[in-house]
């Protein structure tokens, strides 16, 4: 057999096991042998029966002193008992119904017993323990994950026969690389990884097959971006971003100028610029995107701003008209629910190049969208996308600079993976005058006292929010709460104040008008679902309530919260919560302590993992099986220089001692990725 093999031909396998053991992911020898243990017992830690804890799990080495007594209690139930020593002391081993494991123990052999020690007194007993013939040395044994009718110890025998069967464990890490960087052999790290002979060669399974993992989606990902990299950009001839300064009604902080000038530099560069901006909610991201997007016009060529959502895209499309108000740049903006005809226009004027910025959700990466002149792609809210929509819309130019926009501060190892040596700026600065939001976390009994001093707010000509709960994998009550919420407010409680209704099912034109509503200042108090969570600006509104807290996740409160504390004044954020978890109560009143998105982002990280931070998996990274990213850091670190190194050297991995490698890059990315 090989790794290729089918897992229903391992001896012990079979159809209904192979059944099972597709639930965990396994159909081929390769998937088993690369099924990594979750955590380890410890069968090497030999405890005396004596020193041995009431209740606690422990390994014992002991001789059996005689053979299992049969002993029937009654109908269908058999006790087998006998008893062992360490030479020392005795203890009793007893097995319910189970003459199978009763008759493996000889009488006078050694064996590692490992069970909860019960008993009192003197007396010291284990039942159903575990056993293994004591070999010379004691030994970790791998756990696994399980799943119905497979347990670890099954797994565990089936691993065992798939190393005594499988005749070759080709090493996608050649002899060269694993020599340089002291990697274990990868059959050695296979073995050890189950089967671990010590402590120390265990930590170095684990060290090369984290390596390889990483190594491989490091080249992977590199390789992605070198694609985009390779042909040339457009270089931009002249720095136009003073002119550009003298436009805004306000000031930019320093943070946003450096920004501004670095990205400018990039640009005129005929190397494409492949720049994360990264700056807190409100750090005023979209005007530093501005100022490029004045510099290509400004040198006559075009711009694409891509955003998540519709409501997002029109935003923008409001913020650039006023920006450029004065100036003769033409702007369109492209949705989904751009009418078919109108649709027609706007891409052939792309077409042409007479509208020289396009702004758009997903639908200005389609296919059939051919600019003529595209020398800058920002995506705003960078999260949001996967790796593939990115490559997407910079395959649209030549190879156009890219910006990416985010709020969310991604840990530094973890950008290293996803966008490699993107270059990096960082809007640590908030605009001069913003005052910090002050957070609350009330129970609902007080609620109205929250919707008063929502009133106060709403007379004295400021705006605010309602975000309503949200129910999880149901829109139709989400819809039916926000609804409901909406009217009971308008009949009620602010009878006589103008309020409006924002939900995900709208459709986006009463969308549009209801945000545009806002915006103006027409509506006073908008209840929404979180649809407003991404991006939406209305420095005037500076009071929000946010109903149900605790169906929040912090990252997304944060970006809530961030829609609030945009301007000059005092903003008040007040979480309505009658939660009695102490987990969840923890977390809000994280948000009442801090506004700093890096703690938030980090305790995010750390109660939900990385996979749900990016969204349900949209950052298009494929599983990590071994690889923590969270507390891998160093080999991430390791990893991203062995394979910038390597690349250096060896662009396309050629050469026969890389085949291997080569293929196991390719695979591991369903789609997209070409080493060759
Ligand atoms: P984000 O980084 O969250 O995308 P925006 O770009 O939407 O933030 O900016 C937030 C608000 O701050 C907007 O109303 C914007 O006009 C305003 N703003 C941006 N930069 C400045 C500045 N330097 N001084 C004052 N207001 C600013
Ligand atoms: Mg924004």
């Amino acid at each position: 057999m090989n790794f290729d093999s089918d897992i229903k031909y391992l001896k012990g396998v079979g159809e209904k096991r192979a059944a099972m053991l597709a639930r965990l992911g396994i159909s081929r020898l390769r998937d088993l042998l690369t099924f990594y243990p979750r955590l380890y017992e410890d069968w090497s830690n030999i405890t005396a029966i004596k020193d041995a804890a009431f209740g606690e799990q422990v390994c014992i080495r002991a001789i059996v002193g005689t053979r299992c007594r049969e002993q029937v209690i009654r109908k269908g139930m058999t006790l087998y008992k006998t008893e062992v020593t360490d030479g020392e002391n005795l203890l009793d081993i007893t097995f319910f119904n189970n003459k199978y494991a009763a008759e493996k123990l000889e009488q006078g052999k050694e064996y590692l017993f490992f069970g909860k020690i019960t008993g009192k007194g003197y007396f010291r007993s284990m039942v159903s323990p575990e056993f293994t013939e004591f070999n010379g040395k004691g030994e970790l044994r791998a756990i696994y994950p399980q799943t119905a009718g497979l347990n670890s110890r099954a797994i565990e025998k089936l691993v065992k026969t798939a190393f005594e069967l499988c005749e070759s464990f080709p090493d996608p890490i050649p002899q060269s690389i694993r020599e340089a960087y002291c990697l274990m052999k990868y059959k050695d790290a296979l073995l050890n990884i189950h089967f671990p002979e010590s402590r120390d060669l265990l930590s170095e399974a684990r060290r090369r097959l984290i390596f390889e993992e990483l190594f491989l989606l490091e080249l992977g990902m590199m390789r992605l971006r070198e694609k985009s990299r390779a042909s040339n950009a457009t270089a931009l001839q002249s720095d136009y971003s003073d002119e550009f300064f003298s436009l805004l009604p306000f000031e930019l902080t320093n943070a946003q100028k450096k920004a501004i000038f670095d990205s400018t530099a990039d640009m005129m560069l005929s190397r494409p610029m492949n720049r994360l901006l990264q700056g807190d909610v409100g750090s005023g991201k979209t005007a530093v995107s501005a100022a490029l997007i004045y510099n290509c016009a400004g040198n006559g060529f075009q711009s694409a701003l891509m955003a998540p959502t519709e409501v997002l895209a029109v935003q923008h499309y409001n913020t650039m008209s006023k920006f450029f108000k004065d100036t003769d740049i033409k702007i369109s903006l492209l949705t989904g629910s751009t009418p078919a005809a109108e649709k027609r226009k706007i891409k052939s004027a792309v077409k042409s190049g007479e509208t020289d910025l396009l702004i758009g959700t997903h639908a200005i990466i389609q296919k059939d969208v051919e600019f003529s002149s595209l020398a800058l792609a920002v995506t705003d809210e960078q999260h949001r996308f996967g790796v593939n929509q990115r490559g997407a819309l910079s395959s649209k130019g030549v190879s156009p600079h890219t910006l990416v926009m985010s709020a969310t501060p991604i840990p530094r190892t973890l950008a290293l993976i996803i966008y490699g040596d993107l270059d990096l700026s960082i809007l640590n600065e908030m605009p001069r005058g913003r005052q910090k939001t002050e957070t609350f976390l009330i129970k609902s009994d007080i609620r109205e006292r929250a919707y008063g001093y929502i009133k106060k707010h709403l007379c004295n000509g400021m705006q605010g929010y309602i975000v309503c709960p949200l129910v999880a994998e149901n829109e139709i009550s989400e819809l039916t709460a926000a609804n409901e919420l909406y009217k009971n407010l308008s009949d009620g409680f602010f009878k006589g104040f103008r309020l409006g209704l924002l939900h995900g099912k709208m459709k986006p034109a009463d969308k549009k008008a209801v945000m545009e509503s806002f915006s103006s200042g027409e509506t006073q108090l908008l209840v929404s679902t979180t649809v407003i969570e991404v991006g939406i600006d209305v420095p005037n509104a500076v009071i929000m309530v946010i109903e149900n807290a605790e169906r929040f996740g912090l990252s997304q409160l944060h970006q809530l919260r961030g829609r609030i504390g945009r301007g000059t004044e005092k903003s008040t954020c007040i979480m309505i919560s009658d939660s009695g978890d102490a987990h969840t109560l923890k977390r809000l009143n994280i948000m009442v302590e801090t506004t700093d998105g890096f703690r938030i982002a980090d305790e995010d990280l750390r109660l939900r993992g990385p996979g749900d931070f990016f969204g349900s998996r949209q950052h298009g990274l494929p599983d990590l099986k071994i690889a923590d990213m969270m507390t891998d850091g160093e080999a991430i670190r390791e990893t991203h220089a062995a394979a910038t190194d390597l690349l250096k050297k060896n662009p396309t991995l050629s050469g026969g001692e890389f085949d291997l490698l080569r293929s196991a890059v390719n695979m591991l990315f369903s789609k997209g990725i070409s080493m060759n």
